[in-house]
């Protein structure tokens, strides 16, 4: 039979696959974000596509259930506590994994027919600073370039990203570009040394949270050198001197990096005018993380190195759909198509769209404060649509606390038992991915089709079709009576139509009347798809921002530090391994796989080490005023001085220990409320 195209449910890079049913994985040499390359855990997409430890029926207290039976009792307790205590007194936390026909369904009842805004995502825990620093300078959240532009640069800036764990094929994709030009200089800024520094010409080893300094080191220098590109500024930039006056207040020491470091960075940056600032979760995942999103588009914004071939920041998101999320509107501060809430006439066209009896008329709760109003009592009914809070959540315990808390709970799932499924009150069974059909948007704006090949097991349903369920036993048949999920597909391009009229950027109206056939016959694009018009490679080369005065906002941001190194409190700093992914539920079922670390583990430098008695192979016990994880020594110095990393995936399920984002202090950036997951301080001792 022949192989069906479709995505990577994994990363943000968003590969092209050929699958069979029979469990034959490829990558697709038609997708043009791949081009037929793969990592390691898509070639083993086909060892996890078994039924063991599926949901496969729904669940009601812990016993099986038929679907209307349990469709009523979830629909019956949102509707009695809306009735009863308001619309706010709900709650959706929903996924990147999820398909943007399942999310933008899921944002149309919370946001249009329930009347709040408590739907996040765990995208918040991902990208959000991007968001709110993309938001803060562009007006939009708008990644301006494309992955090609990476292979067009001459010098490319990793920061804060491991991407040759993280997002593997995209660094395949650089190092190929290397290989062909070695002229291309990779510079990786990272406090920890990593497979990405290995293939990189420079590693910069910044100290934890010094990027902020780094790049307005960069912006005085580029003023200093007259690199500035006034008439890019003068037409296009508002905030320039402030930005600069910010920049020069902070000391180069900051940044942790020697001067003749410092020179030959600026120098890399500043004399090749093909750059690229590539970003992730080392920035994002920080209590500074926007203001560091907002010092490297500042470099950019001041130089003009913005949406031409080979420069421009770029951010890369984790999940294979967070860019979908954004689009349809999946974060608590935002509406569907990058509308925003805050906006009247935004509410207006979107409540219009829908039809919709209400609309919400203010930001709802993000993240780490749902789970706080779980906790407190304002949240009576909580679904949680395939993700895993109990465990990628900080203070993962009090989120699991919280979830038991709530009066009445819901998860959908694909797996039986997750550390969240456990301690909710009904288990609704979700299609998994191959068993499902609907668009993702990858790191680039390419939207892709993943497409069903393996029949829907026992009986398990798409998250689109569960959503719809529920909003037509609450009283909105009509509004959700979708059959399938283009016709979600279309109503959404069309909205993004109308958004575009109101100077949004993410315009796919073009795609509106697409047929059932051309659905299924999706090939992988990049937005924006404008009706009647061509659409655009890129972003803000020639200006046009989205802010009303169509001008970018230069953003002043300062660098703080504490620099005091104080006996036995580390920086605990948390991430990804290459082979394994998020909480381990679908990865973790490939044994290849899990050869690669087969247990968790906690890098400390030697120094530290002899601190603390500690021998390689050793137990390391580590401890916060939130929770306690113990996990093997690894001493290496490749780590700085008083910080511990620990990876993220192990959770209560299959590890008895090394649930780490149990130990981290729940402290978010201010602007994005993204959570801090690099940055909580611990006690470590020998276990
Ligand atoms: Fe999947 Fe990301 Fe690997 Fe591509 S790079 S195969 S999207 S995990």
């Amino acid at each position: 039979m022949k192989p069906v195209c479709t995505t990577c449910p994994y990363c943000g890079v968003g590969c092209g696959l050929l699958a069979s049913g029979d469990g034959s994985i490829k990558g697709d040499p038609d997708h043009p974000s791949n081009f037929g390359r793969l990592c390691s855990k898509g070639a083993a997409l086909g060892e996890t596509l078994g039924l063991e430890g599926r949901l496969l029926s729904p669940h009601v207290g812990g016993a099986p259930t038929d679907w209307d039976s349990a469709l009523d009792l979830v629909a019956g307790k949102f509707s009695a506590a809306v009735r009863e205590h308001g619309p706010d007194s709900v709650a959706f936390y929903v996924s990147g994994q999820l398909l943007s026909e399942d999310y933008y369904v899921a944002n149309k009842l919370m946001k249009g027919f329930i009347g709040a805004a408590n739907i996040d995502t765990n995208s918040r825990l991902c990208m959000a600073s991007t968001v709110a620093g993309h938001k803060r300078a562009f007006g939009s959240d708008t990644v301006s370039g494309t992955y090609e532009d990476l292979e067009l640069a001459d010098v490319i800036v990793l920061v804060g990203s491991n991407l040759a764990w993280c997002h593997p094929v995209l660094f395949q994709r650089i190092q190929a570009a290397k290989s062909e030009r070695p002229g291309l200089k990779i510079i990786t800024i990272d406090p920890r040394r990593t497979a990405t520094t290995h293939g990189s010409d420079l590693h910069l080893a910044v100290r934890p949270d010094g990027d902020t300094a780094l790049f307005n080191s960069l912006l005085g220098e580029i003023v200093r050198r007259g690199r500035v590109d006034q008439a890019y500024v003068e037409a296009h930039v508002h905030g320039f001197e402030q930005s600069l006056s910010a920049a020069q207040s902070t000391l180069p020491a900051d940044t942790g990096l020697s001067a003749e470091e410092l020179q030959l960075f600026h120098d890399l940056w500043i004399g090749s005018e093909k750059v690229v600032t590539v970003f992730s979760q080392g920035v994002n995942q920080s209590v500074g993380g926007t203001d560091k999103v907002n010092a490297i588009l500042n470099c950019h914004l001041a130089t003009g190195r913005i949406g031409r071939p080979g420069m421009g920041p770029f951010s890369v998101t984790g999940q294979p759909n967070a860019m979908g999320g954004r689009e349809v509107g999946g974060l608590a501060n935002m509406l569907a198509c990058h509308l925003d809430i805050e906006d009247a006439d935004h509410r207006k066209t979107v409540q219009s769209a829908w039809q919709s009896p209400t609309i919400c008329t203010k930001p709802g709760l993000k993240a780490v404060d749902l789970f706080r109003a779980c906790a407190s009592g304002q949240i009576k009914a909580l679904w949680v649509m395939g993700t895993n809070p109990a465990v990628s959540m900080p203070d993962a315990d009090a989120v699991s606390q919280a979830i038991k808390a709530v009066d009445f709970s819901v998860i959908s799932e694909v797996v039986e038992q997750t550390d969240t499924s456990t301690v909710t009150d009904v288990q609704l069974p979700a299609t998994a991915w191959g068993e499902k059909t609907g668009t993702v948007t990858n790191s680039e704006r390419r939207i892709s089709l993943q497409r069903a090949f393996l029949s829907a097991p026992g009986e398990t349903r798409p998250d689109w079709k569960i959503i719809c369920d529920v909003a037509q036993r609450m009283g909105w048949a009509e509004a959700f009576s979708y059959q399938s999920p283009v016709e979600i597909f279309r109503e959404y391009a069309a909205l993004s139509g109308q958004a575009a009229g109101l100077g949004g950027d993410f315009d796919i109206s073009g795609l509106a009347t697409i047929s059932e056939a051309g659905y299924a016959e999706f090939t992988p694009v990049q937005w924006p798809i404008p009706s009647g018009s061509p659409g655009v490679d890129r972003f803000f080369g020639a200006g046009g921002f989205s802010h009303r005065d169509k001008r970018a906002r230069m953003v002043p941001v300062i660098a703080t530090y504490d620099g005091r190194r104080r006996r036995n409190i580390f920086q605990l700093n948390t991430g990804r391994i290459r082979d394994q992914w998020h909480t381990m539920t679908r990865s973790g079922k490939s044994p290849r796989l899990s050869q690669h670390q087969s247990e968790p583990f906690g890098e400390i430098h030697p120094k530290d080490a002899d601190e603390l008695g500690l021998k390689p192979g050793d137990l390391l016990e580590i401890q916060s005023a939130y929770g306690r994880a113990v996990v093997r020594a690894r001493i290496t110095d490749g780590i700085a001085r008083s910080t511990v990393f620990v990876p993220m995936h192990w959770s209560g399920a299959n590890s008895a220990t090394g649930r780490i984002n149990a130990v981290i202090a729940p402290t978010i950036d201010p602007i994005s409320g993204q959570p801090d997951l690099k940055g909580g301080l611990v006690q470590l001792r020998r276990f």
